[in-house]
C-alpha cells in the first residue's frame, strides 16, 4: 500500500511516501516552517506531490499526533468523531496537537475519500500503572483535569522493543527492557514483556531527561523563584525551560550533540559540563527503571544521539556498571552494526543499538489499520503486530 506519513510538527513538516509492502520510499521531504507557517508548508508539500504525479497514487495517510490523552490507546482511523476528540485533547499539548490537526484537515481536503489514520505518541504508554502515572498532587487534578504522566515517543519505544526481541531471537513477552530514545527530544521507557510500565516524559514532553533545549526535571519551586528573581510570567518560565535549557543552556554553546562532542574535544568547558550532565541524568533514570522490572535483560539506544554517539553510550554504560553492563568498545565504535546490534560483552544485561524511523513506523501502522490484521509487515518489521 502506498502511504503518505505526515509529521506536522511545531517547527517543521516531515513527509514520506512509502510503499509499505517493500519499505521503499518514493518521496521524502523535511521542511522547516517559514513566515507562511503550516498552511504554507502544507500547500508546498501538496504542490510538490502533485508536480511529481504522486498525489493521486496515495492510498492512505498516516498522521503523527503527539497527544492522545487517555482516550486513545492505539492508532485509529480518523472520522468526524475522532477529529473532535483529538481537538478536545489539544488543550493538553498546545505546542503540538494544533499543528497535527492542521495537517489532518489539509490532507482531508486534498484527498477526500482517502483513509486517514492518527498514530499517537502517547498510545504505547497507556499501559502504565497508576503508581507510575500519578503525580503526588491532589487526586482531583487527575480525576477532573487529566493531570498525569502520559509519556511520548511511544511508537519509537515500541518499535525498538520489538526489534530488540527479533535481534536477540527471544519472545518479546519474556523480555524486560529499558529503551533510551535520544534525539532533540529525549525519553526513556521501561518495557516489561512488550508493555510500557514507566517512562520519563510526563504530562508534556518537557519532563525527564536533559534534552537539546529542554530542561527535563527541575524543582517545581523553580517557577516561583524565577518569577521573583527575573520577573518572568509563567509562559516566560515555560519558554525558558523548553527553548533555552538542556544541552544548549548548560553548554552556552549549542543544543546539538555532534557540535558539543567536537567542542569538548577542543577543550570547551561548557560542552564538557553539558555532556556529563546529559549522561549522568540519563543513567540515573535508566537505573531507576529497574524498580519497574523484575530484572533487566537489555538496554537499547536509539534516536540521532543513541544511534550515532559511541562516546555517549560508553559513558552511560560506564555509569551503569553497577548493574552489570560491560561495554565492548569495538562493537560500540561500529554502533553494533557487525554484531546484530549488541555493543556489550556477556550479559544479561545486554546493551544494543537499534535505529528507529518514526515516519516509516507511522506508514506501517497506517497500512496495518487500513488493510486489516495480518498486513502489517514492512520489510520484516511488524510495528502493528503486538495485539494492542
Ligand atoms: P529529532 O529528535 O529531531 O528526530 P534526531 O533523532 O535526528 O532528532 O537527533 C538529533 C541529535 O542527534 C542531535 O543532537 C545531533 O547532534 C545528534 N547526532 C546526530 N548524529 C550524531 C553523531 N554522529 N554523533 C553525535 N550526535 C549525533
Amino acid at each position: 500500500m502506498r502511504v503518505l506519513a505526515l509529521n506536522c510538527g511545531s517547527s517543521s513538516v516531515k513527509s514520506v511516501v512509502v510503499e509499505t509492502a517493500t519499505g521503499v520510499r518514493v518521496f521524502e521531504r523535511a521542511r522547516e516552517l517559514d513566515a507562511q507557517g503550516h498552511p504554507g508548508a502544507l500547500a508546498a508539500l501538496l504542490g510538490e506531490l502533485c508536480d511529481q504525479s504522486l498525489l493521486g497514487g496515495i492510498e492512505a495517510v498516516g498522521h503523527r499526533v503527539v497527544h492522545g490523552g487517555e482516550r486513545f490507546r492505539a492508532s485509529v482511523r480518523i472520522d468526524a468523531r475522532v477529529l473532535a476528540e483529538i481537538e478536545e485533547v489539544a488543550a493538553m499539548a498546545p505546542l503540538h496537537n494544533p499543528a497535527n490537526l492542521q495537517g489532518i484537515r489539509a490532507l482531508q481536503q486534498a484527498l477526500p475519500g482517502v483513509p486517514q489514520v492518527a498514530v499517537f505518541d502517547t498510545a504505547f504508554h497507556q499501559t502504565l500503572p497508576p503508581r507510575a502515572y500519578l503525580y503526588a498532587v491532589p487526586y482531583s487534578l487527575y480525576r477532573d483535569h487529566g493531570v498525569r504522566r502520559y509519556g511520548f515517543h511511544g511508537s519509537s519505544h515500541r518499535f525498538v522493543a520489538r526489534e530488540t526481541a527479533r535481534r536477540l531471537e527471544r519472545p518479546l513477552n519474556q523480555l524486560q527492557i529499558v529503551s533510551a530514545h535520544l534525539g532533540n527530544g529525549c525519553s526513556a521507557t521501561a518495557i516489561r514483556g512488550g508493555i510500557s510500565v514507566d517512562t520519563s516524559m510526563g504530562l508534556s514532553p518537557l519532563e525527564g531527561l536533559v534534552m537539546g533545549t529542554r530542561s527535563g526535571d527541575v524543582d517545581p519551586g523553580l517557577h516561583e523563584f524565577l518569577a521573583a528573581r527575573l520577573g518572568l510570567d509563567l509562559p516566560g518560565v515555560t519558554a525558558l525551560l523548553n527553548r533555552e535549557s538542556g544541552l544548549l543552556g548548560l553548554s552556552e554553546l549549542s543544543p546539538d550533540m555532534r557540535e558539543l562532542e567536537q567542542a569538548r574535544r577542543d577543550g570547551h568547558a561548557g560542552a564538557e559540563r553539558a555532556i556529563e550532565s546529559f549522561c549522568y541524568r540519563l543513567a540515573r533514570t535508566l537505573a531507576g527503571f529497574v524498580v519497574a522490572l523484575d530484572r533487566l535483560d537489555a538496554l537499547v539506544f536509539t534516536g540521532g544521539i543513541g544511534e550515532n554517539s559511541a562516546d555517549i553510550r560508553a559513558r552511560v554504560l560506564e555509569l551503569l556498571g553497577p548493574l552489570g553492563f560491560e561495554l565492548d568498545p569495538e562493537r560500540n565504535a561500529r554502533h553494533g552494526a557487525d554484531s546484530n546490534a549488541e555493543i556489550s560483552r556477556g550479559g544479561p544485561p545486554i546493551a544494543l543499538v537499534v535505529p528507529t524511523d518514526e515516519e516509516l513506523l507511522i506508514a506501517a501502522e497506517t497500512a496495518a489499520l487500513v488493510e486489516g490484521p495480518g498486513s502489517e509487515r514492512l520489510g520484516g518489521r511488524e510495528p502493528g503486530g503486538d495485539g494492542r
